[in-house]
């Protein structure tokens, strides 16, 4: 039938500001129900908002990292409308005059790259948190009111559900590399509201746009994104219409429903907030912030397979699971990259993994994996030692030399130390000596294996591997 989906995006994610938007109570998460608040986050008339300098520079940091310009000059707004999680009635927002606008971020999915436009990314406040009882009450809980958002606004530029995650997935990573966000949307800390229509490009024809709301995963707003565009184009093959209007995705259902008839702008009667004086970033404190901006996912990824000739799997590991600065730590020890990506990705994020542990708060510093890969370069334990004794650094808080020294670790490297324990193991294994007099590549193994057993894993493998070809002539 010729028609396409066409998705827009509003992402609405919380900055990790110790104190709120506009008053001096603090943001930090699960505490006393009511106990940060003041006259202020209350909405007690007569008291005057003051914005938080640290919101303004990151959401100045995040429109920079998306490729946004930074307005001169800009205002907040009030988005009027009554709800009892919104004590001043209405919602400090910015409306006409966003803090940054008109940029943009490449999404790839499988081999197909995409640019997606950035409409606006600018400040605003949270709402409190209404709870209803099953005995027909309510509570309203205001610790989160007037906490800091930012909200992200894309044009309508995805076309498919996979592209949507591929671009939240790549946001989020973006909103915790610049520090400005948890990103978590299971907490809530950041939500997500997709648009979807459909349309003819050939005719013009198109269904009205629908918003989604409740979805509390990237999962889930893929699979209500993927469902809401099969409704619609369902609807379209029968003749059905589409109304305008939000509906919620229900994760037991599996499916999207009505909640109500969208509102337009005009409803929430935006006009600027006279009680805050305009925001006119100078170009000096944005040039500050553009020069302090950290190293972002794609250039990670870029330098990673360029510079240190890691794989793309590699490169993407190490930054999908923030472990990146680490592994450029290890690396700055010394470090080959190969190994210290291996190390990283594998033995180290295991036992992380194992305690629920984030990289920052390892146990293990880089110059404890540095030092583990300089003792196997230099021959003095082998690589098997190394990962068996890790867990033991890991726990003890012990270097590696001491572990090693203090177990007597230590290569069993020398001919002569070698020599008599090789011989025994040629007596013990006469078959496996003919088999591979015979040419069975596969019988040394249990040769080496004997060897290794001997000495618990600490024979040197190229020693052991030189000796018993010496031995048997078969070098
Ligand atoms: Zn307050």
């Amino acid at each position: 039938m010729g028609f396409r989906a066409k998705i827009g995006l509003e992402v609405h994610a919380q900055l990790l500001t110790d104190s709120k938007m506009f008053c001096g109570c603090s943001t930090k998460f699960g505490e006393t129900a009511n106990s940060q608040c003041c006259p202020v986050c209350s909405g007690i008339p007569g008291t005057l908002p003051v914005a938080n300098r640290q919101a303004v520079e990151f959401v100045i940091k995040t429109g920079l990292a998306l490729n946004c310009r930074v307005a001169e000059r800009c205002r907040f707004a009030r988005k009027n409308y009554f709800y009892p999680d919104m004590p001043k009635n209405y919602q400090i927002s910015q409306y006409e005059e966003p803090l940054t606008f008109d940029g943009h971020i490449e999404v790839a999915v499988d081999d197909q790259t995409v640019r997606i436009g950035i409409r606006r990314v600018h400040l605003e406040e949270d709402t409190g948190k209404n709870f209803h009882l099953p005995d027909g009450t309510s509570l309203v809980e205001y610790n989160r009111a007037g906490v800091p958002l930012m909200e992200i606004v894309t044009e309508p530029d995805f076309g498919s559900a996979e592209q949507v995650r591929a671009y939240l997935t790549k946001l989020r990573e973006l909103l915790r590399y610049l520090g400005v966000s948890s990103g978590n949307m299971e907490e809530g800390a950041m939500r997500c509201e997709p648009t979807v229509n459909v349309v003819n490009d050939e005719t013009g024809e198109r269904t009205e746009k629908v918003e989604i709301k409740n979805l509390a995963s990237i999962r889930g707003v893929y699979e209500a994104v993927k469902y809401e565009i099969r409704r619609q184009l369902r609807a379209v093959e029968e003749g059905e219409p589409i109304r305008q209007e939000t509906r919620r995705w229900s994760e037991e259902k599996h499916e999207t429903q009505v909640m109500r008839s969208k509102e337009s702008a005009e409803d929430y009667m935006y006009f600027p907030d006279p009680d805050l004086v305009p925001m006119a970033p100078g170009a000096d404190w944005v040039a500050a912030i553009r020069a302090g901006l950290p190293e972002l996912p794609d250039q990670w990824r870029y330098r990673l397979t360029s510079e240190h000739r890691l794989s793309a799997a590699e490169a993407d590991a190490l930054v999908a699971t923030g472990s990146a600065s680490y592994y450029q730590a290890v690396v700055d020890l010394g470090a080959p990259p190969k190994q210290a990506s291996n190390w990283v990705m594998g033995p180290l994020t295991s036992e992380l993994n194992a305690r629920s542990l984030p990289v920052e708060r390892s146990p293990v510093a880089p110059a404890g994996i540095a030092e583990l890969i300089r003792l196997v370069a230099e021959g003095r334990i082998t690589g098997k030692i190394a990962r068996d004794v890790f867990p033991r650094i890991f726990q003890t808080g012990k270097t590696a030399a001491e572990v090693v020294a203090a177990e007597g670790l230590e290569v069993v490297g020398g001919a002569d130390e070698l020599g008599p324990i090789v011989d025994q193991a040629i007596a013990d294994n006469p078959r496996a000596v003919e088999d591979y007099r015979a040419g069975k590549q596969k019988a040394k193994g249990a040769l080496v294996g004997a060897v290794m057993r001997a000495t618990k894993g600490q024979a040197d493998p190229e020693t052991l591997n030189r000796l018993i070809d010496e031995r048997l002539g078969t070098g």
